[in-house]
């Protein structure tokens, strides 16, 4: 497709306003929607809006939709199993369920036996996971990252702090320290002696300033942290900071947990961002890309910790039958084609924005692993001020051509299309995103 034949929609249209209408009268005013889109279907990694305008979805519903909208195999998993029972009481047992947590023990990113709790959401995985250190280490101090995001409950809450209008109003129960996440783009400590890289900073603040000024650390149960970050802006953590945070951890017995909501099953081209640095960590949390968008969480623990006594933590809809089947599915495809791909159209991405940004100066920073690529646009690379107007700006263009992109950050855009997204596909979208930064950048002049 050439650059001059991608048309402008016109969006939106008169169904789609009529919806967006009805919508703004009834329902929560908190969901922030980033485009007047309303979904009609999908197929693939292209989706319909009511009007009939076709887009296609870089977004996969958050690195929800990793197999894709409506993959034959999980389609077929969900209408199969639904005709068997759709749900039973978690007083009882279940086949799918037990296959899930067998087949997600296997590919927990460490050697030690794992143990698996099924909950509905990432935010779900994030409570259990954060009682579940505490009652394991009898502490009650934790120590979360300033971007992280993690959740809006009130104990994910705790450890949320990409935006201020996620806490403000609102009182976090846990008593979490937060820390800055070691940004290679926009460092804000002051590197040590003898540190290798910023990632090695951030931990030795950790262990000289916050450990030795603010926090015993033998009262802290555990380090909550997202391998790559996802809402603060698809940030890479440089090589040195996993190592040396397990090493720290190991040190003053405090569990490593890993938010792996938005990295993990594949969505970087391993089934779990962490083994990127090949550190284990204690306790991960799984959502979103699991099961292919029907809700479910997972929390995989090591053996030793997840020792919890019946009772101790517990749901109506853990284990649930319909999530367990498409969760199988969407495990059998990611395995056969979606990591390999996620490593190859990943690269692909990756080198094409680069290239993309020698001839855009306001793509300050080009960064992820996989299929999790983020783009930071700035004002001039010099100052690296958050070009924040210009990102919206180009978000929208993207959207009136065909793309569905959204932010994150303060002024980046991320790519997280299904992880079976075509050569052509990237093709195409890279097509549209450059002819809306290039409007959006002629619009400044
Ligand atoms: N953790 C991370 C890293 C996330 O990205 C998200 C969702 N954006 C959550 C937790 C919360 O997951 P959910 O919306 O499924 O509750």
């Amino acid at each position: 497709m050439l650059l001059n034949s991608i048309t402008r929609l016109n969006v939106p249209g008169p169904e789609a306003r009529a919806f967006i209408a009805r919508d703004h009268r009834v329902i929560s005013p908190s969901y922030g929607r980033e485009h007047p889109f309303v979904m009609s279907h999908g197929k693939g990694c292209y989706v319909w809006d009511v009007d009939g305008n076709r887009y296609l979805d870089f977004v996969a519903g958050i690195a929800v939709n990793a197999t894709g909208h409506c993959h034959p195999r999980v389609v077929q998993a969900i209408q199969e199993q639904a005709e068997q029972f759709i749900h039973i009481s978690s007083d009882f047992y279940h086949q799918r369920w037990i296959e899930l947590s067998e087949r997600l023990s296997q590919i927990a990113p460490f050697a030690e036996p794992a143990r698996v709790f099924l909950a509905n959401s990432g935010t779900e995985a994030v409570e259990a996971a954060i009682k579940l250190a505490s009652y394991h280490t009898g502490r009650s101090r934790f120590i979360g990252f300033i971007g992280g995001f993690h959740g809006r409950t009130l104990g994910a809450l705790g450890f949320t702090a990409s935006k201020t209008v996620q806490r403000a109003g609102f009182m976090p129960a846990p008593a979490v320290t937060h820390i800055p996440y070691p940004n290679p783009y926009r460092p804000v400590l002051q590197p040590m002696p003898g540190d290798r890289d910023y990632g090695e900073t951030v931990v030795n603040y950790l262990e000289q300033v916050i450990f030795q000024n603010l926090v015993p650390p033998e009262e802290v149960a555990a380090v909550l942290v997202e391998p790559i970050q996802g809402e603060g802006g698809y940030i890479v953590p440089p090589d040195g900071f996993f190592p040396r945070l397990r090493e720290l951890c190991d040190r003053h017995g405090i569990l490593l947990i890993v938010d792996e909501v938005q990295s993990g099953m594949g969505r970087t081209g391993e089934w779990w961002a962490i083994q990127h640095w090949g550190v284990e960590p204690d306790i991960v949390c799984s959502a979103k890309g699991i099961a292919s968008g029907v809700p479910l969480g997972a929390v995989i623990a090591r053996e030793h910790i997840m020792t919890w006594p019946a009772g101790a933590h517990s749901n109506t809809y853990g284990g649930n039958p319909l999530a367990c089947a498409a969760a199988l599915a969407t495990l059998d495809v990611l395995a056969e084609e979606g990591l390999e791909n996620a490593r190859l159209q990943g690269a692909y991405l990756l080198e094409r924005l680069r290239k993309m940004a020698d001839r855009h100066p306001h793509l300050g920073d080009v960064r992820g692993k996989g299929l999790m690529v983020g783009v930071e646009l700035v004002v001039d690379r010099d100052s690296r001020r958050p070009a924040v107007a210009l990102r919206n700006r180009v978000k929208k263009l993207a959207f009136e051509h065909g793309l569905l992109v959204i932010g994150c950050g303060v002024s980046s855009i991320r790519f997280c299309p299904p992880l079976i997204v075509s050569r052509q596909e990237v093709d195409e979208a890279l097509q549209i995103f450059e002819h809306a930064l290039t409007l959006a950048e002629e619009e400044q002049e």
